[in-house]
């Protein structure tokens, strides 16, 4: 399925729901260094060429501060996006979503030509029909002692699902430290949610400006931010998608 396809189909679980939930409020805060500890290589593993910045567009501002490696990986292009669309085939997606993601990294503060950015254009939306080709494409890119940032093995998106057991199989391997980060579960769980691994969870914060930055990456993915009138779907994602992802944290599941 495309990025949000299936999941839309609803506003989802606002955020003021989510600003109530107990659970939500007793996750463990976690630091930067124990995050991503300084001299390790942070690789950040995105089905999409948005979720790097939807999952830990704040984390990656925070890096970009400091002199960390960095390897952004992105599995597909995000070609199937717009299914049927005639403004949005997917040959105009694969070129226009790099270009997006390259404006959302400088927004976040990484210079994109200096960054370590492999692009490994799985078929969007069919990531599982080779997840162990994926996974092995995964481990020849890792390195012991890596901390690999991916999507959330139970997301309920079928690419995120499968670019998380590659992610895992890979890290296993490579003898890398794995942290899975919740993108579409904002949407469907609910704030009490007992699906939610809350012992695993980690709490984040973000500065304000950490939060500005990630939102003008977010926005930088503008081809996914409108409705379509040749298809008349609404916008991939939504102004009450972005609300939820645009907390002044980033939770994570070590
Ligand atoms: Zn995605």
């Amino acid at each position: 399925m495309s990025e949000g396809e299936n999941l839309i189909q609803t506003a989802g679980t606002p955020l003021q729901a989510w600003q109530g939930s107990q659970r939500l409020a007793a996750v463990t805060p976690i630091s930067l260094d124990e995050l991503a500890p300084p001299g390790q290589r942070v690789v950040v593993v995105a089905p999409h060429p948005d979720d790097e910045v939807i999952a830990c567009g704040g984390l990656l501002a925070a890096l970009a501060d400091r002199a960390q490696p960095l390897l952004l990986i992105s599995v597909t292009d995000g070609e199937g996006s717009h299914p049927g669309s005639l403004e949005w085939p997917p040959e105009r997606l694969r070129l226009v979503r790099e270009e997006e993601s390259r404006a959302a990294l400088l927004a976040l503060g990484l210079a994109p030509e200096a960054l370590n950015w492999q692009r490994l254009h799985a078929p969007d939306s069919k990531v599982g029909t080779d997840e162990q080709g994926l996974a092995a494409a995964l481990r020849a890119l890792l390195r012991p002692g890596d901390v690999v940032f991916t999507t959330w093995q139970q997301d309920g998106h079928c690419d995120h699902e499968a670019v998380a057991r590659a992610c895992i199989s890979a890290s296993t391997d490579a003898g890398a430290q794995l942290r899975e980060i919740p993108v579409w579960a904002w949407h469907w769980a609910s704030p009490e949610d007992a699906r939610i691994p809350w012992e695993r969870a980690r709490r984040f914060a973000l500065t304000p400006v950490q939060v500005e930055r990630k939102r003008a990456a977010i926005l930088a993915h503008q081809s996914q931010l409108h409705s379509d009138p040749t298809t008349g779907a609404a916008p991939v994602l939504s102004e009450q998608a972005l609300q939820r992802w645009l907390q002044p944290f980033e939770m994570v599941f070590v």
